[in-house]
């Protein structure tokens, strides 16, 4: 799978290290190509390099819009070296092979930051240079394809390395890299028209991905908005049929996607789980011996909160959790899939979307989430850790029992869901309390206890359901007082990542209390 470079063709505006790498070129024996203005300086080196016309048989015309757009470059690039009809068809046609491209466009990106006018940009669009790098990197099994200086090297070791040859692995990469770099351009382009054209509604495609559905607006009334696909097909609100009901706005859709996110981490051939959000945030989170029953005991933690709220279940929903269900206002339902019966109760109420995602989303895959910050684009692999394969330590001098330790590995994966600050009471695999998005974790640690405490009073109980519960911080106590709010509350064990520069007298607090506490190692930050 090594490919012998014979020829290769350079055709770059941005010259930078363009003579270094022809120099090696012409060292390992290659014949070099190029166009006008990168013919001249490579000649003006000393160089041996073939004009482009001569290649064609044509002369560059139209201002340059049209150098390189000939059969004789494009069949050079696309052939396949080891087809029959391929081969023909370049020996009829006198096309010689093109076995390296070196391309970098025409700096459209850069003239529009210059404040160029609107004919200098659009003139600043490349047309032949994608044309030939998208050529080469789909024939990588032959052809080798740099967009950028910073690859000369790679491409120069690998040429030492393998007697003027490139490996597969190389093209390969390579290859990603191009159409990273032409999808990139044709994004500038496209943003730029939205900015000429004023519109307040660009084509996010821009953004990559393809159009799912215009909304109507987006987090309020006065914002446009659209649902994009990425090329991963993860099960959930992007892949999800949706049986009735009105059409999901951007927030319902940002709620689903939360809930389902959050209830893909129970596996259904353990056990059943519910999650309900609501803006984004789960407000009762359990497992059960069946969705019902998840259901119900989830919605315990916080009924007032649930009330428009969306429900995930990670199991077929069934008749019995379908009419529990809507006993009160819900806006959405997601599931992997519903019996015939659920969806005929579900029929009952018009307004309540129900939506069968296919499949459950597998909490340890990989991935990418963005989020845009003015300007720019913050882009990072999803978090995937899961408790199950953390290196749980106990930190303090008690252990934690069994029902503890269960309960206490639910509540870290619930706290991997909610907004940090986070906390997390939980008993008997369901939430009791749960505190989010504060900005001190003593706060949160306070917020959840008195939900708790409203929740015990309207189903009139006794004592809040934090007695005797256990707690899941999504990041460590910085100090021992928002774990001594926890204690109050009445927990009886915590998890938490561990590692603060005051973890000694935070531990010693614990046992000092009697609690036991565990360290997970990892941090589950969501902001
Ligand atoms: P040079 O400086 O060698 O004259 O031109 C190099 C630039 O021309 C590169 O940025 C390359 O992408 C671009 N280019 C090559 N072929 C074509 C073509 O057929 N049409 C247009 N518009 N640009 C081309």
């Amino acid at each position: 799978t090594t490919r012998r470079v014979t020829r290769a063709l350079l055709s770059v505006s941005d010259k930078t290290g363009l003579i270094e790498f022809a120099k090696a070129l012409a060292g390992h024996g290659i014949e070099m190509v190029s166009t006008g203005g990168t013919a001249k300086a490579i000649a003006a080196a000393g160089l041996q390099v073939k004009d482009i016309s001569e290649l064609t048989g044509f002369p560059e015309m139209m201002d340059g819009r049209v150098k390189t757009l000939h059969p004789k470059v494009h069949g050079g690039l696309l052939a396949m070296r080891d087809n029959k009809e391929h081969a023909d068809a370049m020996k009829t046609h006198g096309i010689a092979p093109i076995d390296l491209l070196v391309v970098n466009l025409y700096p459209f990106e850069a003239t529009v930051d210059n404040g160029a006018g609107y004919e200098d940009c659009i003139e600043n669009i490349d047309i032949g240079g994608p044309a030939m790098i998208r050529a080469a990197a789909k024939n990588h099994d032959n052809v080798a394809v740099v967009v950028e200086a910073q690859d000369f090297q790679a491409v120069l070791d690998e040429l030492a390395a393998n007697k003027g040859a490139t490996t597969l692995a190389l093209r390969r990469r390579l290859a990603a890299k191009a159409y990273a770099r032409t999808a990139a351009y044709d994004a500038a382009i496209s943003n730029w028209f939205a900015i000429q054209l004023k519109d307040n509604a660009p084509d996010f495609r821009a953004f990559g991905g393809r159009l799912i559905q215009s909304l109507r607006y987006g987090e309020n009334p006065h914002q446009t908005a659209a649902f994009y696909a990425t090329p991963d097909k993860r099960p959930g609100v992007s892949t999800a049929r949706q049986l009735q009901g009105k059409e999901l706005s951007y927030n319902n859709i940002n709620d689903t996607d939360a809930a389902y996110e959050c209830v893909g981490e129970f596996d259904p051939k353990r056990t059943a789980a519910c999650v309900i959000v609501k803006h984004a945030n789960p407000c009762g989170v359990a497992e059960g011996p069946d969705l019902v029953t998840a259901y119900r005991r989830a919605l315990a933690c916080d009924s007032t909160s649930a009330y428009g709220g969306i429900i995930a279940v990670n199991r077929k929903l069934d008749a019995e959790a379908a009419r529990a269900i809507i006993g009160i206002f819900t806006e959405v339902i997601i599931a992997p899939d519903a019996t015939e019966e659920a969806i005929s109760i579900i029929g009952g109420r018009r307004n309540l979307r129900l939506l069968l995602a296919g499949g459950l989303p597998d909490p340890r895959t990989i991935g990418l989430t963005a989020k845009t910050v003015a300007g720019g684009l913050l882009v990072q692999s999803r978090d995937n850790a899961v408790v199950e394969d953390m290196d749980i330590k106990v930190a303090t001098k008690r252990a934690p029992t069994d029902a503890e330790m269960r309960d206490l590995k639910f509540a870290f994966r619930v706290a991997k869901h909610v907004k940090s600050n986070t906390i997390i009471y939980a008993k008997d695999l369901a939430t009791v309390g749960i505190g989010a998005g504060q900005m001190s974790r003593v706060d949160s640690a306070r917020i959840a206890a008195r939900k708790a405490q409203d929740a015990a009073a309207e189903m009139k109980l006794a004592e809040p359901l934090t007695k005797g519960s256990v707690v899941a911080s999504d990041a460590f106590f910085p100090f021992a007082d928002g774990m001594l709010a926890c204690i109050e509350a009445g927990a009886t064990a915590v998890i938490q990542p561990g590692g603060s520069m005051r973890d000694e007298e935070v531990i010693k607090a614990a046992d000092d209390h009697g609690i036991a506490m565990v360290f997970t190692g990892v941090r589950h930050f969501r902001h």
